[in-house]
């Protein structure tokens, strides 16, 4: 076996960025992570990530191709110039300077995606808004971008944060992440699910002139109110680079001032926000509960429906006819939940009664034919984020299984973390940062690849480490998943245990 150029010097580039930002803060941050690489001096010559010259040639793989609910055994993938090129059963010949792979019978699948993420918020609201500057949330972040890549996922889209900057290095080689669909700001009303002032921030009242609180100034949440505003809010996102505007239309659970039932923006505002996004080729995602919010959104051509789990059957299947989305976090749905040491005790009750209420969402979901994307959304400290996103896995598995049409949960599950994302990330059109489609292998596709040790339509253990618990589960930061062997984004190995 021939390798060359594969890149597995993760905290080697953490280190390099440290250097960059603050030796002394970032020497810690280091330390402190990552037990599973080894630490050693930078040098410029590990900085460009490069593919191999001539490619890569994985042998003898059987492959999903992120469509079909079967694996394609016995085939042989070229990868050139961050695409595949060519799949065959029959032997390829390798490339002069290609690095070939024996894939010895393993799993090759496109690389996950995870539909609603934020990178930015990696530790609790109650830490970040009294005690954090930008530069807390930027040095986590190249943490939390390494572990979303060695867990599997190529591409993530940020649905709230200032994570322009944490893009623009990942895209550039400086650090190892996944592909970064940024939204900026989430853009909401005054007494939305976005409005995080507080009583002492100026702008309590309506007179106030600098009606800016902490939230705002570090990026998560643009408050907006009436066209002019919110056409600025999200004209601001599309000038710092945003691939798509996420908007609160309706209320939620972790905020401060809108109950969970609420409609929040007028129709005139959300048409307004969802036209400047369409100037720009791009759409809108909205963070939304109820089928009366949902059906404004979709008036005014709303195409993403965040978390979405309180709707009709008939709602979902309107979102589907119209070409847009659910992308919801069944963890909301899961009796995990009531385990989550930050839910308030008085909650639980009325927790317990909707999980009991709404445990057909998935099936409802599946039956109305509206395409499903991924999504694991935790806000919180690195390790409950990763941990979310381990047990959402599985957790999924066992929502969208079942039902009148005897749905296959690890088949299901697996089509919303591959293509049905993709195609959802492709609506970003112009400001799409993927040079080709994502999502699937199949000719003329993204080289976003993952070899694993294990057949994910059987057994979806193989890609979470096996977890079907949440919060006791060992800590993500220290426990890698062995049987995701090798992770490949446009061409170039971040990870790979064959050697
Ligand atoms: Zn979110």
């Amino acid at each position: 076996m021939k390798r060359s150029n594969s890149i597995f010097k993760t905290s080697l580039r953490q280190l390099a960025v440290a250097v960059t930002m603050s030796a002394s803060l970032l020497s810690t941050a280091c330390s402190a992570d990552n037990a599973n690489t080894t630490a050693k001096a930078a040098t410029p010559a590990d900085a460009p990530v490069v593919e191999a010259n001539g490619g890569t040639l994985f042998n003898n793989v059987n492959i999903f191709n992120g469509v079909d609910n079967k694996l394609y055994n016995g085939s042989n993938v070229l990868v050139q110039n961050g695409l595949i090129v060519k799949i065959s059963t029959s032997p390829i010949a390798a490339p002069v300077d290609a690095q070939v792979i024996d894939g010895n019978g393993k799993t090759l699948m496109p690389g996950m995606i995870d539909g609603h993420v934020h990178l930015m918020i990696s530790n609790n609201y109650s830490d970040i808004i009294p005690n954090e500057d930008p530069y807390d949330l930027g040095i986590r972040s190249v943490l939390v971008a390494e572990h979303f890549l060695m867990d599997g996922f190529t591409s993530v889209r940020d649905m709230g944060g200032p994570a322009f900057a944490l893009a623009r290095q990942i895209n550039k080689g400086v650090i190892p992440g996944p592909r970064v669909y940024p939204s900026g700001t989430f853009i909401s009303q005054t007494s939305g699910h976005g409005d995080f002032r507080g009583r002492f921030d100026l702008g309590w009242s309506p007179r106030g002139g600098s009606d800016v609180g902490v939230w705002e100034k570090l990026g998560f949440g643009a408050v907006a109110d009436g066209v002019p505003e919110v056409l600025k809010a999200t004209r601001i996102n599309l000038r710092h680079g945003a691939t798509q505007i996420k908007i609160m239309a309706g209320g939620g659970g972790s905020s401060k001032y809108d109950p969970i039932d609420t409609t929040q923006y007028s129709k005139e505002e959300t048409c307004a926000i969802v036209q400047a996004a369409a100037d720009w080729g791009t759409y809108v995602g909205a963070h939304i509960f109820t089928d009366r919010a949902m059906n404004r959104g979709l008036d005014c051509g709303v195409k993403t429906f965040e978390h979405a789990f309180f709707a009709t059957e008939e709602t979902y299947a309107r979102i589907g006819r119209e070409g847009g989305y659910v992308v919801p976090q069944m963890w909301g749905l899961s009796p995990e939940l009531l385990n989550n040491p930050n839910m308030p005790k008085a909650k639980l009750p009325m927790v317990a009664g909707l999980i009991e209420q709404y445990k057909d969402t998935g099936r409802t979901m599946l039956d109305s034919g509206v395409p499903i994307v991924f999504m694991s959304d935790w806000v919180g400290t690195m390790e409950d984020a990763h941990k979310a996103r381990r047990f959402e896995i599985w957790w999924r598995t066992q929502m969208f299984s079942g039902g009148k049409k005897n749905y296959d949960g690890n088949y299901e599950v697996l089509k919303q973390l591959t293509s049905i994302a993709g195609e959802m990330l492709a609506m970003s059109g112009p400001r799409n940062p993927a040079p080709a489609k994502l999502g699937v292998v199949e000719v003329g596709a993204t080289a976003d690849l993952l070899l694993i040790d294990g057949n994910p339509l059987k057994d979806i253990g193989v890609l979470n480490g096996g977890y079907t618990e949440w919060y006791s589960q060992p800590n993500p930061l220290t426990t890698p998943i062995d049987t995701i062997e090798v992770v490949m984004k446009e061409g170039v190995i971040y990870k790979d245990l064959l050697n």
